[in-house]
């Protein structure tokens, strides 16, 4: 069993101000959380940063990814070092991700710039049911959505500044093995859950 945080950003997203050494340094010392997901809006830049830092540490994993900006909301997609292809639609996006079998999240799909009912238009193979800084009132509509698609609800801090960090989190029943956290993932082998340093609405 492995517990990710699965939606950071650091300060190469244009509105977060996180350093990388932060996110490395505080994965390592944390008591349960061992994994994170960087996912900065529109660049890798962070991903590649926070991987060299924690590459000095044991135990800890690091998951590629982006939340991309698309013209419908916001797309997260795991297990991407690299942008998908421009122009950014959901389309194009989830296609890109399927066919290299990364992970598609719908990111806070009723708070501003989520994709709202309009992900059921679309292939995703999650949906965020537990955003750190969502209301529990957004948040359940997104589990009802995760319900009614028939697809399994993943939880995501989505910290911009370091007070942020490690509110909530995805327990995975795998180990600290990408592909493996991918698949159980997709099989819903997974809960989310908040930590005692969650923000209650
Ligand atoms: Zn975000």
């Amino acid at each position: 069993m492995i517990r990710a945080d699965l939606h950071v950003h650091t300060k190469y997203s244009s509105d977060a101000s996180i350093q990388p050494k932060t996110i490395a340094d505080q994965l390592y010392a944390h008591s349960s959380i061992k994994a994170v997901a960087i996912t900065d809006h529109n660049t890798v830049e962070g991903y590649h940063k926070v991987r060299k830092l924690a590459s000095a540490y044991e135990d800890i994993l690091i998951i590629p990814g982006v939340e991309i900006s698309t013209n419908e909301g916001d797309v997260v997609i795991l297990g991407t070092a690299e942008l998908p292809p421009k122009p950014w639609t959901v389309k194009t996006v989830v296609n890109f991700a399927k066919e290299r079998n990364n992970l598609t999240i719908v990111a806070h799909p009723y708070r501003a710039y989520g994709l709202g009912d309009k992900a059921k238009n679309y292939d995703f193979d999650a949906i965020e049911v537990l955003n750190g800084v969502s209301t529990s009132h957004i948040n359940r509509m997104a589990e009802d959505l995760a319900r009614e698609m028939g697809l399994p609800g993943v939880a995501g801090g989505d910290a911009h500044v370091a007070e942020e960090l490690w509110t909530v989190y995805t327990e995975i029943q795998a180990s600290a093995d990408i592909d493996e956290i991918f698949s159980a993932i997709r099989k819903g082998q997974i809960r989310v859950a908040q930590t005692e340093k969650s923000i209650h609405f």
